[in-house]
């Protein structure tokens, strides 16, 4: 694997694939910065050797024509900022005024193409785009976890130019080790807790990891589709009736493979989907008609944090209960306290993939546990067991 760290950047451009698809406000002020924040130690070391870099990234879903609203001229002012060095800015990502800016560009100076998506090309992959676009750069680096997972001209094809110099920019680099961690070096017991809506989404991964897990923790919406298989009452709580049997297999492959599958045994049940709902400590598996479970009971959560606090690796993806509901948030925010103190205890923990990230960000977990991946999609994908195009390019 080929990360920055084997170039020197001396007297080099650096054509850098850096994810600024940020929120914007109103008035166009970035409202999060952290996705320029995770690109930073790339860009620094770059221009530490002598370099200079050419940023190219997509903002929001323009659909290959211009639009003013998605421009990256919007964020100049924050990169510059956050990065310490004035950043350049040009109109377009290919033609003659960004050569004309790229051959201008000096050591220590950094150049920020305007929005790639401006142009259907980089979407659709096309290949010609992608040799455009090379001409911008003596390297290239790919420092866009967010959409490894795509085959866009600027994420993948574009490698293709640059056959011995390209490699991974440090924020990449680092979500691909944690993965590695976790689904092949990772010190034993290795825990996977999943949670979230539905088993139909999660599927895939659990398929893949049974191999690589020691034990798997089920929660949130997902856990309602498992009980009733096993002939539980679940009442109205979420559930994939067409998922029971799938449901089922996945149970016996755990037990053939050795891994212990633990599930919810108490929840909190709701008689509304609401905050304001009315609420009742309940089994799992005797909901009454008109309730529906939305958090994870105290019986449950005390069996969960054995489990967590006993294993050395920790993947954790997926709410278990409705934590947008204050009510019923203190399952999550629970588990997140448990895979701090596993963290504390010497666990590497790897939070990823969707609404994970944003419980894990809103509740303040994000500086305790090892590693909160950048990506959702592209971290779904790799959790099953999926090579990224973008990675792929580059190995
Ligand atoms: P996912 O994106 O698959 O991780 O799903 C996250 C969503 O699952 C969040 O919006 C949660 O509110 C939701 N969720 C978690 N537990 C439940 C539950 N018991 N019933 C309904 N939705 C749930």
């Amino acid at each position: 694997m080929k990360t920055i760290d084997d170039f020197n950047f001396e007297g080099k451009k650096a054509l850098i694939r850096v994810d600024f698809n940020v929120p914007l406000d109103a008035d166009f002020n970035v409202t999060d910065t952290s996705r320029i924040d995770a690109a930073k130690p790339t860009i620094l070391k770059i221009l530490e050797d002598g370099g200079s870099c050419v940023l190219m990234s997509h903002l929001g879903r323009p659909k290959g024509k211009a639009n003013p609203d998605m421009s990256l001229s919007h964020i100049v002012e924050k990169v510059s900022e956050i990065i310490g060095v004035e950043v350049h800015f040009v109109e377009d990502c290919v033609g003659e005024k960004v050569d004309e800016a790229v051959s201008g560009l000096q050591e220590g100076e950094v150049l920020l193409l305007e929005n790639l998506r401006f142009h259907a090309e980089e979407e659709a992959g096309d290949k010609a785009f992608a040799e455009a676009l090379s001409k911008n750069g003596d390297i290239y680096v790919n420092d866009a976890f967010g959409t490894a997972h795509r085959a866009h001209a600027s994420t993948t094809i574009v490698a293709d130019f640059f056959p011995e110099k390209k490699c991974f920019g440090y924020l990449l680099a680092n979500e691909i080790k944690a993965i590695e961690k976790v689904m092949q070096t990772g010190e034993k017991p290795v825990t996977a807790i999943l949670g979230g809506a539905k088993v139909s989404s999660k599927i895939t991964i659990i398929e893949n990891i049974l191999d690589k897990i020691d034990h798997l923790i089920i929660g949130g919406g997902m856990t309602y589709t498992f009980v009733k298989a096993q002939d539980g009452k679940v009442g109205d709580s979420i559930c994939e009736d067409d998922k029971m049997d799938l449901a089922l297999e996945i149970l016996k492959k755990a037990e053939a493979k050795g891994v212990s599958v633990h599930l919810p045994v108490d929840v909190i049940a709701a008689d509304d989907f609401s905050n304001d709902a009315n609420t009742q400590m309940v089994a799992v598996d005797e909901i009454p008609d008109g309730w529906q479970g939305l958090d994870a009971g105290p019986q449950t959560l005390e069996n969960f944090k054995k489990v967590i606090l006993e294993s050395k690796t920790i993947l954790w993806n997926g709410p278990v209960g409705v934590f947008e509901m204050e009510n019923f948030s203190k399952g999550t925010i629970a588990i997140g306290n448990f895979v701090t103190e596993a963290t504390e205890n010497g666990a590497f923990s790897l939070v990823g993939g969707g609404d994970s990230v944003a419980a894990v960000k809103q509740f303040g977990f994000e500086d305790k546990v090892s590693y909160v991946s950048t990506g959702g999609g592209a971290m779904l994908e790799s959790l099953e067991g999926k090579t990224l195009p973008g990675i792929a390019a580059i190995m």
